[in-house]
């Protein structure tokens, strides 16, 4: 088998750059397990499965066969720093990152059927070549035998600061306090689920990147790798 970085934790905790670079670095696959969910977040809601206003439990069957539809390909795009995600032959467009499909994602996540069906999809992937994972449950679950595990985490507060810098950035309204709410509502669902919590494996390192930027923490993680 080959080698699997693992780093899980909350969104806005700086993961995807540092998988991004992980994985250029090392010539590695990169497994963006967030955009599995979020596809099927997303198409649960244009299918109307999912009760935007409420948090109803969705129809679990047509939740897995909607899943089991999709023919989901990644492909690197060195010029965003993050994967295409090719649905169906279709390149998906870039709503699929925003914090309401994040949300659609959290809410099919809990469903431990969609998770089983996206398993071996996320597995295969370590078959061809390395490859660093980013998700919630690599290291406890997908990738249980994973050479190098680490949970990246940081206080809701510094990763709201965080998300409000990069919307003004992007000439975009932020409010402080909404964003906060939601980062900690999605915390909330994704840690207290009943299959595949979000947690820190064992085994896993686990780094608070409230104080450190991108390049520390990369510099940390790649030090832990040949550690
Ligand atoms: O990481 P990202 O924000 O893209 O993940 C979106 C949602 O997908 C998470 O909030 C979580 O509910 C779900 N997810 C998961 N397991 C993973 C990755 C993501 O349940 N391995």
């Amino acid at each position: 088998r080959y080698p699997v970085i693992c780093i899980d934790g909350p969104s806005g905790a700086g993961k995807g750059t540092v998988t991004w670079r992980l994985a250029q670095t090392l010539g590695y696959q990169l497994l963006d397990s967030g955009a599995l969910y979020r596809i099927v977040g997303l198409k649960a809601f244009e299918a109307g499965l999912l009760n935007v206003d409420g948090e109803q439990s969705i129809d679990e069957t047509a939740l897995l066969a909607l899943t089991q539809s999709l023919q989901i390909v990644f492909e690197p795009n060195i010029d965003s720093g993050r994967v295409d995600i090719i649905v169906n032959g279709a390149k998906i467009g870039e709503q699929v990152r925003n914090e309401t499909v994040g949300g659609y994602a959290s809410r099919v996540a809990v469903y431990p059927k969609v998770r089983q069906a996206l398993l071996k999809l996320q597995q295969d992937m370590a078959s061809q070549s390395g490859l660093v994972a980013d998700g919630r449950d690599m290291g406890t679950v997908v990738f249980p035998d994973a050479d190098v595990k680490v949970y990246l985490t940081a206080s809701a507060k510094a990763r709201a600061e965080r998300r409000v810098a990069q919307l003004l950035q992007a000439g975009q309204a932020a409010d402080f306090e909404a964003i906060l709410a939601t980062i900690k509502a999605r915390d909330d669902r994704d840690e207290n689920r009943a299959t595949a919590p979000s947690k820190p494996a064992e085994d896993a390192l686990v780094l608070d990147s409230s104080n450190l930027d991108a390049d520390a923490v990369y510099e940390l993680v790649k030090k832990h790798c040949q550690d």
